[in-house]
């Protein structure tokens, strides 16, 4: 059977493959084939392995919207992109379903995130670079610009530094020239580009966070997801949860926290797309029992971006989208924040 390769987010060559398939196959068969996209929650979608897509488009199955993204924008109109993960998974936690497995084998290439990041899938992952490229962007970048929860514990959450970010570029690109060497100079040039754009966007993210007074510049979020930022644009992170959301927060560490909001008049903390709200909530919680208003900043997008259409479906977007909610939460807008519970909220809710 034939099958058009599921898509994150659609672009402008898409029209064109569906009127192509779809003469080619006929309507009725495409509409039982055609799954949802990346914007359906659960990353379940229908794929068979083993069919050809464009011809001549390099297949490429990423594991997270973050490296999709990157992928699409290197590859443009050579690659098929097909996103393991839907918006608003959690990659730590994420296992492969039986078709992910599908997907995953009929790909020609396979990037992740790497440095653990999709901890469940390293086994199937490890299984298929046997038979397969499978690149691993995070273990691509320099060993000197990661940060480390343990002697050999890798932070994986390397997209948050767009300078950093920056040096996986050339990884993508140099990963699909290797299976497609005649598309070697375009994906070098929009490598090239790319990194280009992340440099610029670093340097714009870094004064915007530099305007928070220094006293309020503490970003306490869901999962420590955030040191890369930290790090990066000066502002200090504290994460309830440690590096994964599969570590379990204690009740010290909330306590430790709420110590901290109270005894710095912390003025905002912050949930995220692909992390449960609990732990935060415990947090605005005790504050309150000790008398200091604690307000929810926004929903950060962490661990994945946006759903197609919400201006936060790249990287880039999801960086400023973040970056407007943490300088309005904590630079002192009097404007209540409102976050809504059902998980479709975003930063741009808070504006
Ligand atoms: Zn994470």
């Amino acid at each position: 059977m034939i099958f058009e390769p599921s898509k994150c987010e659609p672009d402008p060559g898409v029209p064109a493959r569906r009127a192509l398939i779809r003469r080619a196959i006929g309507a009725s068969v495409l509409a039982l084939v055609i799954g949802g996209g990346c914007g359906r929650a659960g990353g379940d979608r229908t794929a068979s392995p083993g069919n050809a897509s464009r011809a001549g488009a390099v297949r490429v199955v990423a594991t997270t919207t973050i490296v999709a993204d990157l992928v699409r924008q290197i590859g443009q109109d050579r690659v098929e992109v097909d996103c393991l993960m839907a918006p608003g998974i959690d990659p730590h936690s994420y296992k492969a379903t039986p078709r992910d497995a599908d997907r995953l084998a009929a790909a020609d290439l396979v990037v992740a995130s790497g440095l653990h990041l999709e901890g469940r899938l390293a086994d199937l992952l490890g299984r298929l670079g046997r038979q397969r490229p499978v690149v691993s962007v995070g273990d691509g970048l320099p060993r000197d610009r990661l940060l480390f929860g343990g002697p050999e514990i890798a932070d994986p959450h390397v997209w948050f530094d767009a300078s950093l970010w920056a040096l996986a570029a050339p990884v993508v690109a140099d990963a699909l020239a290797r299976l497609d060497p005649a598309g070697a100079a375009a994906y070098d040039a929009a490598g090239r580009a790319v990194a280009a754009r992340l440099t610029r966007l670093h340097a714009d993210l870094a004064a915007r966070i530099a305007a928070i007074p220094d006293e309020r510049r503490v970003l306490v979020t869901a999962h420590d997801a955030f040191r890369y930022f930290g790090r990066a644009y000066g502002i200090e992170v504290v994460g309830v949860q440690g590096l994964s959301t599969e570590s379990e927060a204690g009740l010290g560490d909330i306590n430790r926290l709420v110590e901290l909001l109270v005894a710095r008049r912390i003025p905002a903390v912050f949930v995220e797309t692909s992390v449960s709200d609990r732990n935060v909530a415990a947090l605005v919680e005790g504050a309150s029992a000790r008398g200091h208003t604690v307000t929810l900043g926004g929903r950060l997008y962490s661990d994945s971006l946006g759903a197609p259409g919400s201006g936060a479906d790249t990287l880039e977007g999801a960086l400023e989208a973040n970056v407007a909610a943490i300088v309005t939460a904590l630079g002192g807008d009097p404007a209540p924040v409102v976050v809504e519970p059902s998980g479709r909220a975003t930063p741009g809710d808070t504006r």
